[in-house]
């Protein structure tokens, strides 16, 4: 049986896309149960130039934009957390716990994918979301803590590698780098990657810069990569595969 139940952890709107948009709409297809958690609204940041909205508009505005991304993609269910942007890591540690543990097991996804614990870019909520989720896959696999679903042991613990995601396509040596675990063409899924990423509206400026005004962003649209945290052995690195075939329940 394959690793088909992922659940994708990140910080803000758009994080799912900058990092793995390829990957996911691949496993949607592939039929794996998708779940995004998005900890908070992206509430202060960028509004576009020209602004597309009002400041007070932008958590509305970018709650509808992730969702049309998590459309694109496939995701099937997209929890957003109500936490204040750029301020993830003074969350109460026992509350994002609570909700995560909830989450983990209720879907007990075999792979969790979130941010490398440098958080990717050095963002602090990237850090935080990615210490908050370790946390909760340990909480959610002790059967002392009880909830009303049953404890879950995730399968495996994926990060974002330590690159940014829009240099995958240009590294030449990606495979031959420590870190990088799985390496996989995302071509056939280029499209659909560059529809979630404009989908994103409010933050063009970001995503023109680092992708669309390249000359080279077909190159750097199809290859995306992971990192395992741990879990079982992988049969090959870097994997050039996503799901990985492992005896899970
Ligand atoms: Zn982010």
């Amino acid at each position: 049986m394959s690793d088909r139940r992922i659940l994708f952890s990140f910080a803000h709107p758009d994080d799912e896309s900058f990092t793995g948009a390829g990957v996911t709409r691949m496993c949607a297809e592939a039929g794996a149960e998708l779940t995004l958690v998005t900890a908070t609204r992206g509430q202060a940041g960028k509004r576009g130039d020209p602004p597309l909205c009002a400041p007070e508009e932008l958590p509305a505005t970018r709650e509808r934009e992730l969702r049309a991304a998590a459309d694109i993609l496939g995701i099937q269910r997209l929890y957003l957390l109500d936490y204040e942007d750029k301020q993830l890591a003074d969350a109460e540690p026992e509350k994002i716990r609570t909700e995560l543990v909830d989450l983990l097991r209720r879907h007990r996804p075999h792979v969790v994918v979130t941010f490398d614990p440098n958080g990717l870019t050095g963002h602090p909520d990237h850090k935080a979301i990615s210490r908050f989720t370790s946390d909760a896959i340990q909480a959610a696999a002790d059967p002392r803590l009880r909830t009303d679903a049953a404890p879950h042991q995730v399968t495996r613990l994926l990060w974002t590698p330590s690159l940014p995601p829009w240099e995958f396509g240009r590294q030449t040596d990606l495979a031959d780098r420590p870190g990088i675990d799985f390496v996989i063409d995302v071509g056939a899924w280029r499209e659909q990657k560059r529809a979630a990423l404009t989908a994103h509206r409010t933050q063009h400026l970001a995503v023109d810069r680092h992708w669309f005004g390249k000359p080279d962003v077909d190159r750097l649209l199809s290859v995306e990569a992971y990192r395992q945290a741990w879990g079982p052995t992988l049969p090959e690195r870097p994997m050039r595969k996503f799901l990985v075939d492992t005896p899970t329940e």
